[in-house]
């Protein structure tokens, strides 16, 4: 293009303010955007508004904070509405599970003064612990008359046990019986007694004996660091009366937790496998990166993102306390044989590594595929989702 041509398009594309006529369009499809922008911060607020009235609404009637059939739907219905739109279907189900959590969580903290049972006395047994500490802020900051005794308390336990309502061991895992056994006598007939360990069997029994009146054990699966109760489990295990233990279930409920029940035994056979099982094998996997002295750093920057997510599990093991773990890994006898049995089925590989045997693993790989069967769609699907957050955020 001749210098002439050139100067002359370069005039025809400037507009008078000196703007081309690319720069005066994009400026404004900007100011559109920003418009569009603040409608939606304004939509938010107005929406945020609604919020409230539910939550005064729930509060006044002691409903729970989340509504699980409610959520899914009008998540389809803004799916349906996205697809119709010519919009990703996952793109709006992730904005509206952000809003709908963020909104949870609000509501949740709106109800944390929300007491189920006011003016109800409850004593926390390991009220110095890191469980009892958690728990001891949740029910002061709904207004319970709180009380703890921890080990160097029992000179005071009748005093302190005086009209409660409520009693929590949350106390070490192999204490919890012995120090069930201790407290019973202690006990008003009518208060609930309950505790939070995560063995059930072993301290509903001894519960039971020690205690005449309502009981419930309960087992958290989550830990002191949750920053809130929003969706956390809490597994319920039946004692005795369960009517006269719901309020208990109930607050846990109008925090946002999520109530499980489930009997004593299953309970425990399923953790078995969720915790003992899940947190020894990420604990052998860590031992044997250490012993090989691997340089994490280093191997992170070749890595795919199932490897860093995985070896995020494997450092968030190690980066909490050893003695929650070793508690909850070697907690029963029952645990230990399924621990000797996985590192038996470990070794049975042994014979296929020193032959380098494809046929046998690919046989192998085969049957395990079929066993988890359905499963390992969702597993494709959620995992793919986790994987795809983490490329977003790393
Ligand atoms: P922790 O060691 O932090 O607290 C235990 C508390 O019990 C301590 O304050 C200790 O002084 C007290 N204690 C010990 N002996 C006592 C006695 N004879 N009388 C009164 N108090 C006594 O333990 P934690 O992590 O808070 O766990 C407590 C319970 O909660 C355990 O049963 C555990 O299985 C369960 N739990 C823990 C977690 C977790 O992530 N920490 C999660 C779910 C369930």
């Amino acid at each position: 293009m001749k210098q002439d041509d050139r100067n002359r398009r370069q005039e025809e594309q400037t507009s008078p303010a000196g703007m081309s006529d690319v720069e005066t369009a994009l400026k404004e499809l900007r100011n559109k955007i920003d418009a569009v922008d603040e409608a939606v911060v304004e939509l938010l607020a107005e929406r945020q508004k609604v919020v409230d009235r539910v939550v005064a609404l729930k509060k006044a009637h002691n409903l729970p904070v989340r509504h699980p059939a409610r959520e899914e739907d009008l998540i389809s219905k803004r799916r349906q509405q996205g697809a119709a739109s010519e919009l990703d279907p996952d793109f709006i189900e992730d904005i509206y599970r952000t809003i709908i959590r963020r909104s949870r969580v609000e509501q949740a903290s709106s109800m944390a003064g929300k007491s189920v049972r006011p003016g109800a006395k409850v004593l926390i047994v390991g009220g110095e612990g890191r469980m009892g500490r958690y728990f001891r802020r949740c029910f002061v900051d709904a207004d319970y008359e709180v009380r703890s005794l921890d080990r160097n308390d029992w000179w005071d336990v009748d005093r302190l046990c005086r009209e409660i309502d409520l009693a929590i061991l949350s106390v070490p895992i192999e204490q919890t019986e012995a120090i069930a056994v201790r407290l019973g006598p202690h006990l008003p007939a009518e208060a609930v007694l309950s505790d939070m360990t995560s063995l059930k069997a072993m301290p509903l029994a001894a519960m039971m004996t020690a205690h005449s009146g309502p009981v419930v054990g309960l087992h958290p699966l989550f830990g002191p660091t949750t920053s809130t109760l929003d969706k956390q489990i809490i597994v319920a295990a039946p004692g005795r009366r369960s009517s006269d233990c719901q309020w208990l279930l109930d607050q846990f409920i109008s925090w946002g937790a999520i109530v499980m029940t489930a009997d004593a035994r299953e309970h425990d056979e399923i953790m078995d496998i969720v915790q003992a099982l899940r947190h020894f094998a990420t604990f052998a996997f860590g031992r044997f990166l250490s012993q090989k002295q691997i340089r994490l750093s280093r191997s992170l920057e070749f890595s795919s993102p199932i490897y860093r997510l995985e070896l995020g599990m494997v450092g968030r093991l190690f980066a909490q306390d050893p003695s929650l773990y070793c508690e909850i890994i070697l907690a029963s006898s029952q645990r230990r044989a399924l621990l000797k049995d996985y590192v038996a089925s470990m070794n049975e590989n042994l014979e296929m590594i020193e032959k380098g045997d494809k046929t046998r693993f690919q046989e192998e790989f085969m049957k395990i595929a079929d066993w988890f069967g359905a499963f390992s769609d969702q597993a494709m699907r959620e995992s793919t989702y986790l994987i795809n957050k983490l490329i977003e955020r790393f």
